[in-house]
């Protein structure tokens, strides 16, 4: 009897296309830097990928000669590109990328012991904890990001403080957090994800430097707990999203301590510094917090889907995702510590990058980013007309234009004329727009293994033409 199955229906030419791809792949990032780090789709491109549901079969051949003319060529190289400085781009690594490939080839589920790969999760977890001089005795689990970390934390930390068994019984309206006006938006959503409410978020104005500002912080703790509030958790910032500065670590685990409030570090991307010598004393203090958020897939350059969550105290972790079901029996696996249970092997992307390139290496290429970002604004700095809206404390620069005598309405303007010669004048590099301290400010951000010092001159000269030509209209 004849049975289905979605095997290959020829091994050999299966074989012969994997290399194909394979090796395309490979040429794609070698020559990343003809291709333009952002495409906006055209309406037309984005028609083209809306087709009828395909019922019979293209093969596998054919499929992908439909990837490279209808996706491949329409994507751009997004987040590669030695040109990405939006947001917080890691743009990946090739043999990261073939690391994913083995991942999904091996669809291998990191749940509970019996699994092999929960091991090799379990190894790399002991090396991040090591690389971010982290307690040993902490728990951790992979995640898909930081937003996703977060959220796992500030349920611990919920759950731990509350006082009374919230998992049960759910909020009851008085638990408080805190954290700067600075924190990434993501711990907003995850208290309205919690229940929490993110009214009950309070955000503490930040110094001239953008840390957090801890008297003001320790009074509103103070008046919460005597207006019968719960104050519950205080999240530090090891790298904020908009001008990349540490708050004060040392000084909010000793108020939390005092407080007795749990102490979470979203360090999505900063809390890589630690890796460098010279500049890991802006995370001092980041090994007293009781849970710690990092990326993988940003300043540690590896390709999207992996982040990570740290918890000092891994039996309060524990209580805070186990659970049992008639259909699913195992000892203390990593399931009883996240929310995901088929979980993919995102770990071999991190065991296989790490041991590729050697810690040192990535722990030079931070200091480099870091190192640019400080060289592209002393350029800022030293150019009449221009200036910084922050000081440039990590990978992260923000500045503006401002002219010579020019007052804010042909500030205005001139931000608007740059920026729509912007994408057709500029289209190999993509800063981004901010707001700081209510100005808006153009911001660069390097968590990018291929940006080079000349990109960064090509991209500051751009600025300087453009804005020079357009001031003197
Ligand atoms: C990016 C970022 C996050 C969210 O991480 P994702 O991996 O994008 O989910 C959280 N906090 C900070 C400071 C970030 O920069």
């Amino acid at each position: 009897m004849f049975e289905l199955t979605l095997d290959p229906e020829d091994w050999e030419k299966m074989k012969i296309l994997a290399q194909k791809m394979a090796t395309d792949m490979v040429s794609y990032h070698q020559n990343i830097r003809d291709v333009k780090p952002f495409i906006p789709p055209t309406k037309q491109i984005i028609e083209e990928i809306k087709e009828s549901l395909p019922l019979d079969p293209l093969g596998s051949e054919e499929t992908y000669k439909q990837f490279k003319s209808k996706i491949l060529k329409n994507h751009g190289a997004s987040a590669c590109s030695p040109g990405c400085w939006n947001t917080v781009i890691g743009t990946g690594t090739t043999f990261g990328a073939l690391a994913d490939m083995w991942m999904s080839g091996l669809n291998s589920l990191s749940t509970t012991n019996t699994m092999f790969s929960s091991y090799v999760e379990l190894q790399v977890i002991e090396w991040f904890k090591e690389m971010l001089s982290y307690p040993l005795e902490a728990s951790g689990v992979l995640v898909s990001g930081g937003s996703m970390s977060n959220l796992l934390a500030l349920t611990v930390a919920r759950n731990t403080k509350a006082g009374y068994d919230i998992k049960k019984e759910g909020g009851n309206g008085k638990l408080v957090f805190y954290g700067s006006n600075e924190m990434h938006y993501s711990i907003d959503r995850d208290l309205e994800v919690l229940g929490v409410g993110s009214n009950n978020l309070r955000k503490i104005s930040v110094d001239d430097q953008f840390r957090v500002n801890v008297d003001e912080l320790r009074k509103k703790i103070k008046e919460d707990k005597i207006a019968g509030l719960k104050p519950v958790c205080v999240v530090g910032c090891a790298g904020t999203t908009n001008t990349g500065s540490f708050d004060d670590l040392e000084a909010l685990a000793e108020l939390c301590r005092e407080e007795d409030l749990w102490f979470h570090v979203d360090g999505a991307f900063g809390a890589w510094v630690q890796l460098s010598p010279k500049y890991k004393h802006l995370v001092k203090g980041m090994e007293k917090a009781d849970s710690l958020t990092f990326d993988l897939h940003k300043w540690m350059y590896m390709p999207y889907g992996i982040g990570c969550v740290l918890v000092r105290d891994a039996d309060a972790h524990y209580r805070s995702f186990a659970h049992e079901a008639d259909y699913i029996k195992h000892d203390r696996s990593l399931v009883d510590f996240t929310v995901e249970l088929s979980r993919p092997f995102r770990s071999l992307k991190a065991w296989m990058s790490l041991k590729e390139h050697g810690v040192k290496k990535y722990a030079a290429l931070i200091e480099q980013n870091i190192e640019q970002a400080k060289y592209f604004g002393k350029r800022v700095e030293e150019t009449a007309g221009f200036e910084l809206l922050a000081p440039v404390v990590s990978n992260i620069v923000c500045f503006r234009y401002k002219g010579i005598g020019l007052d804010e309405d042909e500030i205005k303007r001139l931000r608007g004329l740059t920026l729509s010669k912007w994408y057709e004048e500029l289209p190999d590099f993509i800063p981004t727009s901010t707001v700081v301290n209510g100005k808006q400010a153009i911001r660069l951000c390097i968590t990018n293994h291929r940006t080079t010092r000349q990109d960064l001159d090509k991209a500051f000269d751009w600025f300087l033409n453009t804005l020079t030509k357009l001031s003197s209209k």
